[in-house]
């Protein structure tokens, strides 16, 4: 019998109402003729909350600790779900990360999978049962619960369906699939039938986050089809697959906007083999995510290092760099908190042409400054003060026409 694997996101399991409509959807799958895995998230605003009580008794909590009190929100949502499919009628078995030996690093609260057994859920499957599975969380080789980050119960339901050969992810939420953009900032964003890994990947990493990136990356590796639905209709959604040949003829696929970054520049780095690689790896070693590195020699003795952070990491990377300051000869440091990211995505670019330029007029037209501008094969990211952040993201979604099926747009 074939396997699938339907995730439910916070929103859509709020509450009771919503979980019995959830639980409709596993049933009617289940009298297609599949055997169905759940994977559940927190309720609603559940970890949220959890991490304000958390704050509340300690500004800086014991990861370990908040690792164990986190996983408890996906913890009440299995149970729940299991007596509601129950109520229906239907032999449900919940369980946590750990009862089915979903095995992590010690990361914790961004954890991430190494191996998962999945002998324990084929063995309920077989027994006419489904199976549903708390998202988000695992455990270390040592029996310790770990988290996988916030939005990780994707990540959960991608790496259960690799590893039970699942014939499909459902990914279900509170939209109706992959957008151009964030419909809830730019209201005419379209929904995409279609996208490739590489392009979610990208959208993932700089800020779409209606998919955890790693989710995406199991899903590419894994060759496992990610369909991204709504939890409370019945329409096709957005399936996340490998590259077809028609998608380069899309310029740009979609638009994002980070809007909680920070710019750190390194002024007057003496210009010799190595400071880079010093002031990477001191950021490595204190668990910052770096993101757009730009490097540029401003005389034959000195060169300019800048690179941006989440501010959530600010304060981390400021005093990584600090330490490593008086090391690199560097003149002074910039920083700036007020930082958006603004980028557009498209594997088309890479055949495509005019794409930069017709970026950088639109955020013109829109008087908004770039400060920093980075680029991959099929990404563009300007840098830009967060004031305008929402205003540049509609700038650049009217210019690519984000609001028109990819067919009727225009190419350059
Ligand atoms: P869930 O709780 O189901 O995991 P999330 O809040 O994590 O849901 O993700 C869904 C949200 O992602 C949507 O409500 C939407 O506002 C946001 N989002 C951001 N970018 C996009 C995009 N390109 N397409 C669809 N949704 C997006
Ligand atoms: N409950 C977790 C969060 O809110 C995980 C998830 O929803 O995917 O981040
Ligand atoms: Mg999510």
């Amino acid at each position: 019998m074939a396997i699938l694997v339907q995730k439910f996101g916070g929103t859509s399991v709020a509450n009771a109402q919503r979980i019995r409509r959830c639980a409709k959807k596993v049933i009617k799958a289940v009298s297609d003729g599949y055997q169905v895995v759940v994977v559940a998230s927190a309720r609603g605003h559940q970890t949220d909350q959890l991490v304000s009580d958390a704050l509340e008794l300690n500004p800086n909590p014991p990861k370990r600790e908040m690792d164990q009190l986190l996983s408890t929100g996906e913890q009440q949502t299995v149970a729940l779900f299991a007596m509601a499919l129950d109520a229906m009628g239907h032999e449900a078995i919940s369980f946590t990360g750990s009862q089915v030996r979903m095995i992590t690093d010690s990361a914790y609260t961004k954890a991430r999978i190494k191996s998962i057994d999945a002998d324990r859920i084929r063995k309920q499957l077989d027994q006419g049962k489904i199976v549903i599975v708390a998202g988000f969380q695992g455990m270390d080789e040592e029996e310790n619960i770990t988290t996988l980050g916030r939005g990780g119960s994707d990540t959960s339901a991608v790496a259960l369906a690799a590893a039970l050969g699942a014939e499909e992810c459902e990914i279900y939420t509170d939209v109706d699939g992959i957008y151009t953009t964030d419909p809830r900032i730019f209201k005419k964003a379209l929904k995409m039938q279609r996208i490739s890994y590489d392009e979610m990947l990208e959208l993932a990493s700089l800020g779409a986050g209606v998919m955890h990136i790693r989710a995406v990356a199991f899903g590419k590796n894994y060759n496992v089809r990610i369909h991204v639905r709504n939890s409370a209709n019945d329409k096709e959604g957005t399936i996340i697959t490998h590259e077809v040949p028609q998608m380069e003829g899309v310029v740009v696929s979609g638009a994002t906007v980070q809007k909680e970054m920070a710019k750190i520049s390194l002024v007057g780095v003496d210009n010799v083999p190595g400071n880079a690689a010093k002031v990477f790896a001191r950021l490595a070693k204190a668990k910052v995510v770096v993101h757009d590195i730009i490097q540029t020699e401003v005389s034959p003795e000195k060169a300019n290092l800048s690179f941006m952070v989440a501010v959530s990491d600010l304060d981390t990377a400021k005093e990584a760099v600090e330490k490593i300051r008086k090391e690199l000869d560097c003149d002074s440091v910039f920083v700036r908190d007020d930082v958006a990211l603004v980028s557009v995505v498209g594997v088309g670019m890479r055949t495509h042409y005019g794409v930069a330029e017709k970026m950088f007029e639109a955020l013109a037209k829109a008087k908004i400054n770039i400060d920093s501008i980075t680029t991959s094969e099929i990404r563009i990211s300007c840098s830009i003060g967060r004031n305008q952040a929402e205003k540049a993201l509609k700038a650049v979604c009217v210019a690519f026409e984000l609001d028109k099926p990819a067919g009727q747009r225009s190419k350059t």
